[in-house]
């Protein structure tokens, strides 16, 4: 008997996607981090010297590096911002903010970036994201809240409402962190879907002024296409450095990009 030869097509297509593994590897989707920050500046976000990625920039682009679903491209510096065009920020698929302040591009940039997003670009708010972009109330619409100051700088208990989103499905029923914990306007449960909230027996909470106590620490939305997630956790260089904040901005990104 003589063994069993594949037809002549299936070889043809077997080569043909040798070829093109070896030429052309699928293009991993692109996350634009930017961590400029116009106001106060994160520790985290600083970077260590010229060309040498901050605290917040190397564990993201570490977790894409690790996961294998994702490549960044950081914006810290003035001059990063301004190398930014109206083209080349709609070439990611989801953008990061980790910034402060009233950014410093043209009201067509930032037309561009919240218009991406519109049309379906994610988008991924991590801490000081609410306290940026105070005068442009699109910003403020796609993110669902803004700063408004931060009662706590303790540890806390964070009670998970949301147990099977990519973000928070690692964290059980509630999880304890220490870090500066903010509060918000123009907030309104009825317009996100919320991830965590605080709990407010974890600390003194006749700090804080909401009259119902209800302090959401991350959510979900949707800004026209575009998939939105924020999550208010991040100030301290250790929750940057624990495996819990990781994996929770590892599912939020791949959230973002519509990938889980
Ligand atoms: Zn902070």
């Amino acid at each position: 008997m003589h063994p069993r030869r594949p037809p002549l097509r299936l070889l043809v297509v077997a080569t043909a996607l040798a070829l093109s593994a070896t030429q052309a590897r699928p293009a991993l989707p692109r996350v634009l981090m930017v961590t400029y920050s116009a106001g106060y500046q994160h520790e985290v976000v600083r970077r260590p010297a010229a060309g040498e990625l901050s605290t917040a920039e190397r564990v993201v682009a570490g977790l894409g590096h690790r996961s294998g679903g994702f490549e960044v491209s950081h914006v810290s510096t003035r001059e990063d911002l301004n190398r930014l065009t109206v083209t080349s920020v709609r070439a990611y698929r989801a953008i990061l903010f980790f910034t402060t302040g009233e950014l410093p591009i043209t009201p067509k940039l930032r037309e561009a970036i919240v218009q991406s997003v519109r049309d379906g670009t994610g988008f991924i708010g991590v801490h000081s994201a609410t306290d940026t972009w105070y005068g442009v109330p699109e910003y403020r619409e796609l993110l669902g809240g803004s700063f408004d100051g931060h009662p706590w700088h303790q540890r806390v208990r964070l009670i998970v409402e949301d147990r099977t989103h990519p973000a928070t499905r690692h964290l059980g029923e509630a999880v304890e962190i220490a870090d500066e914990i903010y509060q918000f306007q123009d907030w309104s449960r009825s317009q996100v879907h919320v991830l965590l909230r605080l709990d407010p027996r974890s600390v003194d909470v006749g700090r804080g002024k909401r009259p119902d106590g209800d302090y959401a620490l991350a959510w979900t939305k949707s800004y026209g296409r575009g998939r939105v997630i924020y999550t208010a956790l991040g100030h301290e260089s250790n929750v940057w450095a624990d495996d819990r904040f990781q994996a929770h901005l590892l599912g939020a990104i791949q959230w973002a990009l519509g990938r889980s």
